[in-house]
């Protein structure tokens, strides 16, 4: 047993079974043993790679949207960006570069703010961004941003705030709970009661037994605090993540370790745990909040209207073979559908505080 799942037995014995989003917490933000306190989860010899460690192509497009938004909006003056769960800081830095150059005035005055829980990550944003820490500042919360126009982006961020679920019985909708079965050892259980059903996209009555719906009451509040720092003064917020378009049916619950699928209950603490992201109910909790939706798309759609085929080319142009190769199976990667790539799992939400057009949404709300 970790020794999380040691700490997690102990609480279950006192307190009962625990809700999936007070175990997703723990998992991932217990001060003692939370995986973002003390794992270093990206990369080769961590747990997973994320697009903005794939390659700086990812980072430089999200620079170029930034921009776009940013002069779509006036250009104002004093921008705040803002990165929510940074990571490393390598999407930051990338984008960053390209922001200074396409637009040197909103570089020249913008503030940078990192919204990050752990504290062992701003360590490494801070390295990351060691040339110019001295423009950054880190909360730990959305609504700790200052006032501004802001433009926000935030990538992964959103699998990893817990979720609810919710399982379809012959009785009606019941808590999916985390308790112990005989041997002493954590287990899936259910709990009664506790669902509103009007979150359902379809007639409760129809749904088929065994059927699990996910809510995430953490992702919607991070959704609204985002939309009341756009709708302030003025701004615009993207978010990419792994997901559906279309609230639907399923148990996405999923832990990874060293770059496998592991089963979520296996080793707490010691494996990301995360889920797939409804985009409709993030989309549904910005509009209600007065915010404009842009119609969302995929990260392939995203990634090639902005231009990443002509960007890698120039960054390809004159390097050797193997160079080229590299970057070529990093567009794939970032940009293709099918097996280990993200272009089609990968959806792209942006949302700003006045109805406007940006490259490369739709200009007309979804
Ligand atoms: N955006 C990065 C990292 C994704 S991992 C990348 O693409 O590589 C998720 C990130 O969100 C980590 O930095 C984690 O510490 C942070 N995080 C998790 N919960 C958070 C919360 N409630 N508020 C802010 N950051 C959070």
């Amino acid at each position: 047993m970790t020794p999380l799942a040691e700490k997690i037995v102990n609480l279950i014995q006192q307190t009962g079974p625990l809700k999936i989003s007070d175990y997703f917490a723990l998992c991932l933000a217990d001060p003692d043993h939370g995986y973002y306190q003390r794992r270093e989860p990206f990369g080769q010899s961590g747990d997973f790679i994320t697009a903005p460690e794939i390659s700086q192509l990812f980072g430089e497009m999200i620079g170029v949207f930034l921009v776009q938004a940013w002069q779509a909006q006036g250009a104002p003056e004093k921008t705040r960006i803002v990165e929510i769960g940074p990571g490393r800081g390598t999407l930051m830095s990338d984008a960053l570069r390209v922001i200074a150059r396409l637009a040197p005035d909103l570089y020249a005055d913008a503030t940078i703010h990192m919204v990050e829980t752990s504290e062992r990550l701003r360590n490494v944003q801070r390295q990351t961004l060691v040339r110019i820490k001295q423009r950054i500042s880190w909360h730990h919360a959305v609504e700790d941003l200052p006032a501004g126009f802001t433009l926000i982006v935030a990538n992964e961020l959103f699998d990893a705030l817990p979720i609810r679920q919710f399982v379809k019985t012959p009785e009606g909708f019941c808590e999916r709970v985390v308790g112990l079965d005989d041997g002493g050892n954590l287990a899936f259980g259910l709990a009664p009661g506790g669902f509103d059903t009007t979150l359902l996209p379809i007639e409760a009555g129809r749904v088929p037994n065994g059927e699990v719906f996910e809510a995430s009451p953490a992702r919607s509040a991070v959704m609204q605090a985002v939309a009341a720092q756009i709708l302030r003064d003025g701004g615009t917020a993207l978010t990419i993540d792994y997901g559906h378009l279309v609230t639907g049916f399923g148990d996405t619950l999923q832990a990874v370790h060293q770059h496998e699928f592991d089963p979520p209950l296996a080793r707490p603490g010691e494996a990301d745990l995360t889920s797939h992201v409804d985009f409709q109910v993030l989309a549904e909790v910005a509009r209600e909040a007065g915010a404009h939706v842009h119609r969302p798309m995929t990260q392939g759609d995203f990634l090639l209207r902005l231009g990443i085929l002509e960007r890698a080319g120039a960054l390809g142009a004159g390097r050797d073979s193997l160079t080229q190769a590299t970057i070529s199976d990093a567009v794939n990667r970032l940009a293709g559908e099918g097996e280990g790539r993200m272009g089609a799992l990968f959806k792209v939400l942006a949302v700003s505080g006045k109805p406007v057009g940006i490259t490369p949404f739709d200009p007309q709300a979804a």
